[in-house]
């Protein structure tokens, strides 16, 4: 066992990732002090940075998995997020998207509704709108150049019902042309 490794067993895996985070928060904080960017928190900031927040458990998204996240939530925004050590599944682990599922649920480029675009422009449109478009391509589609022109990629969101609906829905069309994404 490295002397890293060594480290980690003998504080525990949860307070040796506060410790890295300080260690890279101060690091990266000083070049940010030095340029007179950034001030030193206070105290108040330190202990409860969001007054009035509340834990709430809920699960990452990225994949079926579901490992535990706790999302720390004020006035209805999420502000930050920690590990469900209690999870029964993921017992507070993470891969590194359900690390960054704030960041995620909270980029300025997640696609939140149906966009199509139509003359170089982006434009929202419904549900039903969306489905229908999709639904008169693909048939379209099949009626000109055959099922087999299509390839239908499945999700790592899908749980197994999912899945079986999925690979169902691909043989009605009428061709084999189905995988799972990751594999590409
Ligand atoms: S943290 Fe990783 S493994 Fe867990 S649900 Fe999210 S994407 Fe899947």
């Amino acid at each position: 066992m490295s002397a890293f490794d060594t480290l980690k067993a003998q504080i525990g895996r949860r307070s040796f990732l506060k410790m890295a985070a300080v260690a890279t928060a101060a690091s990266v904080t000083n070049s940010f002090a030095n340029d007179g960017i950034t001030r030193a928190a206070t105290q108040e900031e330190v202990k409860n940075p969001f007054p009035g927040s509340k834990h709430v458990k809920s699960i990452c998204t990225a994949c079926s998995v579901g490992c535990g996240v706790i999302a720390e939530v004020q006035n209805g925004v999420w502000v930050r997020q920690d590990v469900a050590q209690d999870h029964p599944i993921s017992l507070g682990g993470h891969c590194a998207k359900g690390s960054d599922m704030i960041d995620m649920v909270r980029s300025d480029v997640r696609l939140k509704y149906p966009m199509v675009k139509r003359a170089g422009k982006w434009k929202r449109i419904s549900w039903d709108n969306a489905l229908d478009e999709i639904s008169t391509k693909l048939e379209n589609l099949r009626q000109t150049a055959g099922p087999d022109s299509t390839m239908f990629l499945g999700s790592a969101k899908f749980g197994t019902e999912q899945s079986y609906y999925y690979r169902k829905f691909a043989a009605m069309f009428g061709t084999n042309n189905i995988d799972h994404q990751a594999r590409i």
